[in-house]
């Protein structure tokens, strides 16, 4: 071998291996009797991170895992699957992806490779967007954003529509499939492990990070916040940030309705989404130390003034 092909060679070794090394650094933490969450950094994908910033989890029932949204590519599954070995024996049985947003689904293919037989579930909308052409533009946003440290991963679309409002039994255990439409996406499912109490939200619940929400209806993510509320659930587990309680559903909601009601008022006073900025910001003052937060208020105010003009027309 001459000398730089080694230190290609060396190059590559060390990189895979500083790869290895951070998503080694993660491991489930146990939230309730039979559910567990890898708690995700309060990022945007990077090379270092390997595009992994959500929470992966899983369900442990009589017969088998039910994960939910294993991350951002095969690495991050493949991270969720020694975590799922530490606890359990059991095989994957079942996947469910909670929107179209690559960084929760595109894990998808380790468990794929893992147990080929598993039932990926998604909404159906999800399903016909990845068809049709959004799981390659995420592979390769991810792909983009991570320098290539995503690299190796396929898309794999789930294979089992959803619509919400349906009762299913995996493993023994009753799950309810929660979609109010447009919310912050049109793809979204909330799950409810009904043993546990637990409410796996998806990204209409966010902790300490502001997301973005270009997919995004302020109004339908506030009304499907509401009907979360009316679930009562005993642990909430976010799309992003740490798992909590009920205070969660009201934090983001409380966020998302002090944007959406001053954008209202402001827009009826005439001023542009521009002038209402530093009035808003003053508004959310127990917001301004969310990571992402300087990034998105300004994008979240145009949208929500696109909405808010829309339904005045
Ligand atoms: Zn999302």
């Amino acid at each position: 071998m001459n000398r730089l092909a080694l230190i290609g060679l060396l190059m590559m070794l060390s990189l895979q291996s500083a790869l290895a090394a951070y998503l080694d650094g993660f491991a489930a933490e146990k939230i309730s009797a039979h559910a567990y969450v890898i708690h995700g950094p309060l990022e945007l994908p990077n090379e270092t991170n390997e595009g992994f910033m959500n929470n992966p989890a899983f369900v442990v029932t009589d017969d088998g895992v039910v994960v939910i949204d294993p991350g951002s590519s095969v690495h991050t599954g493949k991270m969720l699957l020694r975590e799922i070995a530490k606890v359990t024996d059991k095989p994957v049985i079942a996947v469910f992806d909670t929107h179209i947003h690559g960084d929760h689904w595109l894990g998808n293919d380790a468990i794929h490779r893992a147990y080929p037989d598993a039932t990926i579930y998604a909404h159906d909308k999800t399903i016909s967007m990845i068809d049709d052409g959004e799981g390659q533009s995420w592979l390769d946003l991810m792909h983009s954003m991570t320098k290539g440290a995503t690299a190796g991963t396929k898309v794999v679309n789930a294979n089992q529509a959803l619509n919400g409002g349906e009762d299913l039994t995996i493993g023994g255990h009753p799950f309810q499939i929660i979609h109010r439409g447009q919310a912050h996406t049109r793809t979204d499912i909330m799950i409810l492990h009904k043993p546990d109490n637990v409410l796996f939200t998806g990204d209409n619940v966010s902790n300490k990070r502001l997301i973005r929400l270009v997919d995004a209806s302020f109004k339908g993510s506030i009304e499907t916040i509401e009907v979360a509320k009316r679930l009562k659930p005993s642990v909430v587990v976010p799309g992003h940030g740490k798992t909590g309680g009920t205070e969660l559903l009201d934090q983001y909601q409380t966020y998302l309705s002090t944007l959406y009601q001053n954008v209202s008022q402001l827009f009826e006073e005439n001023l542009s989404d521009y002038e209402m900025k530093p009035l808003i910001h003053n508004k959310l003052t127990t917001f301004h130390d969310w990571s992402g937060y300087d990034d998105e208020l300004g994008k979240h105010i145009s949208g929500a003034y696109l909405e808010i003009e829309a339904d005045a027309f």
